[in-house]
C-alpha cells in the first residue's frame, strides 16, 4: 500500500519522481509513475482509451452521419465518458456496416444527364472547371460524396431557357445526345452488379459505361449501315479491354472517327429518305399520265424492282429518279404528238366521206339534168334548138368531169396523208413503248449520253465534296477507229462501239458511270477513287478489253484505247475537268496510242485550276 493516501499529494510526488528520474512526463509516463506511487495497477480502460483515441483521430468524417458520430466520440473522450465514447464508436461501426457500397453506376448515369441538362448559372466550362477540381480528389470515397454534392448543386439550379444546347466540341457529342434519351436511362438506373463493386473501379465502370453504350445505344440508330455496326462492336470490346490511358487513348481516337462516320451516314439517310420521297411522286405523276398501253409502265416497273431488290443507296434513287423524269418527258412529248397525229387522221377521214358525200349529189344532179336535156332534145322543133341542149350538155359533162376530177385528186392525196399519219402513229406507239427503257441512254450503246453524265458528274461531285473524298474522270477514245469503220463498215463500228461499252461496264465497280460523250469517246466518272486508282482503273480496262476480242465476222479483232486521267478539284465544273482530261488523253494519243496518261489538277496549261463560282 502507498504511504500516500491523498490522490494530490500522489500527484504531486508522481511530478517530483518525473523530474527526479529525469523521465519525459508524457501522459503515459505519468499514469505509469502515479500508479506506481499510489502502489495501485492501471485500469483495464488505459488500453482500450488510447487505442480509441488513435481510432477517433483517424476515422473518416466524410458523410454527414460519420461527422456526427465522430464528433460525439470526440467529446465522449474529452469526458472520460467510457459509456458515451462506446456509445458512439458501436454507432460509427454499425454506420459504416449498414452503408450500402457507394452506387458508381447511378451516380455516372445521373452526371451524364445532368451534364447534358441546361441548369442556370451553369455553362458547360463552369461545369467542366467544377468537374476537374472534384475529379482531383484522391481518395475514392470523397470523390464519390464531391460529385454526389457537385450533382446535387446541377440538379437543384433552375432551368436555363436561354442556354443554347449542350455544346458539341467534339465529334462524340452527337451520339450521346443521341444516346441518352433512351437506352441509358433504362441500362443505367438497373440494379447493376457493378454497383457492388469497390469505389476504386471508377475507370473500368465507365469504360462499361462506353462499352454499353455502343453496344446497346448506337445499334438502334444503325440498322441500315451494317459496317458501322461492326465498328460499335470492335470499340464496345476495345473500350472494356483498355487497360491503361494509353489504350483508352486509342479508343478515343477510334470513337470520334465513328462518329465522324455516322454523322455522313446521318446525312446520306436523310438523302435516301428525300430521295424515296421524291421517287414517289414522280412515279404517281408518271402514272398519272399513263393511259393507252400497259407497255408503257414495264421500264419503270422493272426499275423499281431492280431498285427494291438490292439495298438502297442515294445514288440508285437519284438514279432511278433521273430515269423516270426522263421516261416522263418524252412519254408526255410523244402522246402530245400521236395525239395530234390521230386528231389529223380523224379529220382525213371525214374530209374523205365529205368528198364522197358531195360527189354522190353531184352525180346526183348531173343526171337530172342530162334527163332533162334529154327531154328537151326529144321535143326539140329544129336543129338550132338541139344544139342549144348540146351545148348546155356539154358544159354540164365538163363540170362534172373537172369535179371527178378534183375530187379523184383531193381523195388520193387524202389517203396518201392517212397512210403517213397511220405509219407516224404506229411509229410513235412504237417509240413510246421504247421510252422506258431507252430515253435514259445513248441509242446505240446503252451507256450514259451526254445530258446522263452531266448529272451523274453533279451528283458524283457534290458528294465527294460533301464526304471531301477524292472523284476523277477518265476520258478515252478508240484508237484508229477511222480505219475500223473504212475496212469493215460502220455497221462493225457500231458493234465495236457495243463491244467496248459492254466490256467496260463489266469491269468497272457499280458505283462507276460510263457515258458516251460523242461519236468512239466516252468518259467514265469515278468516284472514291485517286488520280493513281484512276490510272491502275483505266489500265486494267484495256487490259481487259485486249483479252475480250471484238469478233467482225469471223475476224478476231483487238480494240484499243487512249485515255487521259484527272481528279476533279474542289468546285470544279464539268467541263474544266474534262478539258484536262481531254489533255491529257492527246498525250495519249501523241505518245503512241492505246496508253493511259494522268494529270494532276496543278498540271492545267496555265497553272490555274478553273474554278467554278461557289
Ligand atoms: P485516233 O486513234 O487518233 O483517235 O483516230 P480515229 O480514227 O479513232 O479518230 P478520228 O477522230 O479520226 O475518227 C473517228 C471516227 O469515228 C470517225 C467517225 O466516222 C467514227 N464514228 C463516230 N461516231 C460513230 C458511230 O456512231 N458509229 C460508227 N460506226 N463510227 C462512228
Ligand atoms: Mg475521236
Ligand atoms: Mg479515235
Amino acid at each position: 500500500m502507498s504511504e500516500f493516501s491523498n490522490p494530490s499529494e500522489i500527484a504531486r510526488e508522481t511530478l517530483r519522481q518525473l523530474a527526479l528520474r529525469r523521465t519525459p512526463p508524457t501522459p503515459d509516463n505519468y499514469l505509469r509513475l502515479y500508479h506506481e506511487i499510489a502502489g495501485t495497477t492501471p485500469t483495464e480502460a488505459t488500453f482500450p482509451e488510447r487505442f480509441v483515441r488513435q481510432i477517433a483521430r483517424r476515422i473518416p468524417r466524410d458523410t454527414a452521419e460519420r461527422l456526427r458520430l465522430a464528433r460525439q466520440l470526440d467529446q465522449a473522450l474529452s469526458d472520460s465518458d467510457a459509456a458515451g465514447g462506446e456509445r458512439a464508436l458501436t454507432q460509427y461501426l454499425d454506420c459504416l456496416s449498414g452503408e450500402k457500397p457507394p452506387a458508381w453506376s447511378e451516380l455516372i448515369g445521373n452526371l451524364l444527364r445532368q451534364w447534358e441538362g441546361r441548369q442556370l448559372g451553369w455553362t458547360t466550362a463552369r461545369k467542366r472547371d467544377s468537374l476537374d477540381r472534384v475529379l482531383s480528389a484522391s481518395d475514392a470515397s470523397a470523390l464519390y460524396t464531391r460529385l454526389q454534392s457537385l450533382l446535387r448543386a446541377w440538379g437543384q439550379a433552375p432551368i436555363d431557357p436561354e442556354q443554347p444546347a449542350p455544346e458539341t466540341t467534339d465529334a462524340v457529342a452527337p451520339i450521346t445526345q443521341q444516346a441518352l434519351p433512351s437506352v441509358p436511362t433504362r441500362s443505367i438506373r438497373e440494379p447493376d452488379p457493378r454497383s457492388e463493386m469497390d469505389p476504386g473501379a471508377l475507370v473500368p465502370a465507365l469504360r462499361d459505361l462506353l462499352a454499353l453504350a455502343m453496344e446497346s445505344v448506337a445499334p438502334a440508330f444503325l440498322g441500315g449501315h451494317p459496317d458501322l455496326l461492326s465498328d460499335t462492336r470492335l470499340i464496345a470490346t476495345a473500350a472494356r479491354d483498355a487497360a491503361d490511358v494509353q489504350t483508352l487513348d486509342t479508343v478515343g481516337r477510334q470513337l470520334r472517327k465513328f462518329a465522324h462516320r455516322l454523322e455522313l451516314a446521318a446525312a446520306d439517310d436523310a438523302e435516301v429518305r428525300d430521295g424515296l420521297l421524291k421517287l414517289l411522286r414522280l412515279l404517281l405523276q408518271n402514272i398519272d399520265e399513263l393511259v393507252i398501253d400497259d407497255q408503257w409502265l414495264q421500264g419503270q416497273v422493272e426499275m423499281l424492282r431492280e431498285l427494291i431488290d438490292q439495298p438502297t443507296t442515294p445514288r440508285l434513287i437519284d438514279d432511278a429518279g433521273r430515269r423516270l423524269k426522263e421516261v416522263i418527258y418524252k412519254q408526255s412529248q410523244l402522246k402530245h404528238n400521236l395525239a395530234q397525229a390521230q386528231t389529223m387522221l380523224r379529220d382525213m377521214l371525214a374530209g374523205f366521206v365529205d368528198q364522197l358525200a358531195s360527189f354522190a349529189q353531184s352525180t346526183g344532179s348531173y343526171h337530172d339534168r342530162m334527163g332533162a336535156c334529154a327531154q328537151k332534145i326529144a321535143s326539140a322543133r329544129d336543129v338550132s334548138e338541139i344544139g342549144q341542149v348540146l351545148d348546155e350538155v356539154m358544159t354540164e359533162t365538163r363540170a362534172i368531169q373537172h369535179q371527178a376530177g378534183r375530187s379523184r385528186d383531193e381523195l388520193s392525196a387524202a389517203q396518201r396523208r392517212a397512210g403517213a399519219a397511220e405509219a407516224q402513229i404506229a411509229e410513235m406507239q412504237k417509240e413510246l413503248d421504247e421510252a422506258s427503257r431507252l430515253v435514259r441512254h445513248d441509242q446505240l450503246t446503252g451507256s450514259l449520253n451526254r445530258r446522263g453524265l452531266e448529272e451523274v458528274f453533279e451528283r458524283e461531285a457534290a458528294r465527294a465534296q460533301r464526304h471531301n473524298i477524292p472523284i476523277c474522270i477518265a476520258l478515252l477514245d478508240i484508237d484508229n477507229f477511222k480505219k475500223l469503220n473504212d475496212t469493215l463498215g460502220h455497221q462493225t463500228g457500231d458493234e465495236a462501239l457495243i463491244h467496248l461499252t459492254r466490256t467496260v461496264r463489266q469491269h468497272l465497280r457499280p458505283q462507276d458511270a460510263l457515258a458516251r460523250y460523242g461519236g468512239e469517246e466516252f468518259v467514265i466518272v469515278l468516284p472514291e477513287t485517286t488520280l493513281e486508282q484512276a490510272g491502275q482503273t483505266l489500265v486494267r480496262l484495256q487490259r481487259e478489253l485486249t483479252r475480250a476480242f471484238f469478233m467482225a465476222g469471223d475476224q478476231r479483232l483487238v480494240i484499243t484505247f487512249s485515255a487521259g486521267v484527272t481528279p476533279r478539284a474542289h468546285g470544279e465544273m464539268l467541263d474544266a475537268v474534262l478539258a484536262r482530261a481531254d489533255a491529257a488523253m492527246y498525250e495519249a494519243k501523241q505518245s503512241g496510242k492505246n496508253r493511259v496518261t494522268s494529270r494532276d489538277i496543278a498540271q492545267t496549261s496555265d497553272g490555274e485550276t478553273p474554278r467554278a463560282p461557289e
